[in-house]
């Protein structure tokens, strides 16, 4: 196994386990390497952090500006047992909807103006796109948990 410090285009850094370094090009080339951030398929190595810091907060300075609410209290189990709920209400309510990736603005805005028949569909949106169907009033809504492209599930 191989590890490598990836970056997705809107500069969320995490690590990618691959069996070799062909691996990485052969996902990436097929699109299936996801930023979990935000679900970018546009995923690239990240320079090389050292591997030794020489001061302890250096990779502070490469993480996103976005803030995350976090506690280190451990929650409670009814909590995760909502949440398990939740991702499953999810993944029922997406059983019939078909996944689209990065089409999702070009499809659900296809759909809104008459181009082609409505169906149920997920992908994924940037932060503008998402926004410009809003304003479009192209109904649509963010989805709470993360989605697995289906290719990746193989
Ligand atoms: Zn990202």
């Amino acid at each position: 196994m191989i590890v490598f410090d990836l970056a997705c285009i809107e500069g969320h850094r995490f690590e990618g386990w691959f069996g070799s370094s062909g691996d990485f090009e052969d996902q990436r080339a097929r699109g299936l390497l996801c930023c979990p951030s935000c679900g970018a398929s546009d995923v690239t190595k990240a320079p090389m952090a050292p591997a030794v810091p020489a001061k302890g907060n250096q990779r502070q300075e490469v993480l996103p500006p976005e803030q995350r609410p976090m506690a280190n209290t451990p929650m409670p189990p009814e909590m995760r047992k909502a949440l398990a709920a939740l991702a499953k209400a999810q993944a029922d309510a997406l059983k019939d909807s078909t996944w689209v990736g990065d089409k999702f603005a070009e499809e659900t805005r296809k759909m809104h103006y008459g181009e082609r028949d409505e169906a149920p569909i997920h992908g994924q949106a940037s932060l503008a796109e998402a926004k410009a169907l809003i304003e479009e009033g192209v109904p649509v809504a963010p989805l709470p948990f993360p989605v697995a492209p289906p290719d990746k599930l193989n």
